[in-house]
């Protein structure tokens, strides 16, 4: 039914889900002899293939069977989903799972989304409302190839994931020199998902450390934005084919994904920054080594300091961040900047304009 919704939409040249929609509403319907839901759904999945395929180099085709079904049209009874199919019929799927998924079926503050069929397996999706808690202090995080560092000096070892990519990394070209294009086993032996899957549970743990740790601890996590690293490290940019595979493989992205739904889950406070010179800006002075290497882990910088890169990085995303925290000052407030004036040190100084969140600790 995609693969038709798919052909209807370029064929037509419809443009937009609900155009597709009512295009194919009636006429699904009959011709495949199904309930209403279904050109809804197939509407939506068709529509979602066919605005991506302009970056594919083939034409754009469902290849993967598979159901998307709405919250609004299946039930779902402790282990038996229901959906609806033809008019008056209804299909029973009984579902399998273990002690994790059912402590979400069986938890009854949760609100049940779509699910997703596969041939091999059943998602759905849940959400929950999850106040943010107001956060007592911020933590940065500069994330590295080998370990994800925070401001508040905890380090998570990633070196894992960096191994694991120099594993597979030769395999798969061990490989090619082999089988250069035997495509039957290049599926089993070099597009397996065994890599990702690894680098993923290596990035589970560590995000799961870091989410608990801030929820336990009342912390806001900051983030840096790195959009377009991968562009700017492609090639001609002067670097090494080694290093800009490193950097095309580094799985960033992934990991500030994992770090940020968890928190919302959480309830806790996610911020994005600019990376602009986080490592190379003196978190003390605020001078820039524009000269520091990448092999440089530590640097002295003129006013004295001696700083670890990336602990440094960490301390200087925590400052951009703009949460407010309980008992924290802004910058520019009103009345604060004498206070400040002569003041190095980042101990918050407390006063009556303090904002409102500070009511917990009497000025
Ligand atoms: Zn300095």
């Amino acid at each position: 039914m995609v693969n038709d919704a798919i052909r209807i939409c370029l064929a037509e040249d419809i443009r937009g889900r609900l155009k597709l929609r009512d295009r194919i509403y009636k006429e699904f319907q009959e011709r495949y002899g199904v309930v209403f839901c279904f050109p809804y759904c197939v509407a939506e999945v068709a529509w979602s293939i066919v605005k991506k395929h302009k970056h594919w180099h083939r034409k754009p085709y469902a290849k993967r069977l598979m159901l998307k079904i709405d919250a609004a049209n299946f039930s779902l009874n402790y282990s038996v989903l229901s959906l609806p199919f033809r008019k008056g019929e209804r299909v029973l799927v009984p579902l399998q799972y273990g002690a994790y998924q059912r402590s979400f079926l069986m938890d009854e503050t949760l609100k049940c989304g779509s699910a997703t069929m596969t041939d091999s397996s059943i998602v759905i999706v849940f959400s929950k409302w999850a106040p943010t808690t107001e956060p007592s202090r911020k933590v940065g995080y500069d994330l590295n190839e080998r370990s994800i560092v925070g401001s508040d000096e905890t380090k998570y070892d990633l070196s894992e994931v960096a191994r694991l990519h120099i594993l597979y990394g030769i395999r798969r070209s061990r490989f090619y020199g082999k089988h250069p294009h035997d495509r039957r086993l290049k599926k089993k032996f070099a597009n397996s998902p065994r890599e990702k899957e690894r680098v993923n549970q290596a990035l589970h743990r560590a995000s799961t450390l870091i989410v608990e740790k801030a929820r336990a601890n009342k912390e806001a996590i900051v983030l840096e934005r790195l959009k377009g690293i991968r562009y700017a490290h492609q090639k001609g940019n002067g670097e090494g084919k080694a290093r800009r595979r490193r950097i095309a493989l580094w799985p960033f992205r992934q990991l500030q994904s994992y770090i940020e739904y968890k928190a919302r889950w959480a309830g806790v406070p996610v911020e994005y920054v600019s990376p602009a010179y986080t490592s190379k800006k003196c978190n003390l002075c605020g001078r820039v080594n524009r000269k520091l290497k990448l092999t440089e882990r530590s640097w002295l910088c003129p006013c004295g300091a001696t700083l670890d890169r990336d602990l440094n990085a960490a301390i200087n995303i925590e400052r951009r961040g703009k949460i407010r925290c309980l008992g924290e000052v802004r910058p520019g407030a009103r009345g604060t900047d004498e206070a400040v004036k002569g003041n190095e040190t980042t101990t918050p100084i407390l006063r009556a304009e303090a904002p409102k969140s500070s009511m917990a600790h009497p000025p």
